[in-house]
């Protein structure tokens, strides 16, 4: 494999999100307000992905990593949807920004108390363009399924760590059991954010 190279928008969404990490005076909804319009801004047009960055696999939902911030205060991943997968109902444990590029996907939060699990309100669908924030503070747990058992939907998501490493939580949808969970990275390679981009 040749290297991966990233776009103009890639870069200016990784130089974007270090200018408001490094605000320090921010707290939570200020950070997730500014984080969801760069978002929005980088999912505007599917026109930046690298397509090893859109690799569907026949089997599991896969995550690459776009972007790790060395101090762990943010990672940028593009999830990819084969035809009808889906995530377990899981929590994140940080805040994280949802943007819909291709496809669609649809969203059911859960509440977890007592060791019990419940979905909370209608599950929303995305649509591209569409952003959607998590966090511990607003809504933690839900479950996320490709719209489609047809073809590819591809959503890019930040979060406020390195969410590959992060220890997290699975939930059994039937018995509301918890279990620890690490989603680590499906990518062998990063894209090239150095690099003069394809086409310049
Ligand atoms: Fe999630």
């Amino acid at each position: 494999m040749g290297q991966i190279v990233a776009s103009e928008k890639l870069l200016k969404a990784v130089a974007s999100l270090n200018q408001l990490v490094d605000k320090h005076q921010l707290q939570e909804p200020e950070i997730l307000q500014e984080a969801q319009q760069i978002i929005a801004e980088l999912v505007a047009k599917d026109d930046w992905l690298p397509e090893e960055m859109a690799v569907p696999h026949p089997q599991f939902y896969r995550q690459y990593l776009l972007y790790g911030d060395p101090l762990d205060r943010f990672s940028l991943v593009s999830f990819v949807w084969g035809p009808g997968q889906k995530t377990p109902v899981h929590d994140h444990t940080v805040w994280g920004v949802i943007g819909m590029l291709r496809g669609a996907e649809q969203d059911q939060s859960y509440e977890w108390k007592d060791g019990l699990l419940r979905a909370v309100g209608e599950a929303k669908t995305l649509q591209p363009g569409d952003v959607a924030c998590v966090s511990p503070t607003i809504g933690d747990i839900h479950q996320v399924s490709n719209v489609y058992d047809d073809r590819v939907s591809i959503s890019i998501h930040l979060y406020g760590g390195n969410i590959g490493r992060i220890n997290r939580s699975v939930f059994d949808a039937a018995t509301g059991q918890r279990k620890p969970f690490v989603s680590g990275y499906s990518n062998e390679f990063v894209p090239n954010l150095w690099a003069a981009p394809a086409g310049a």
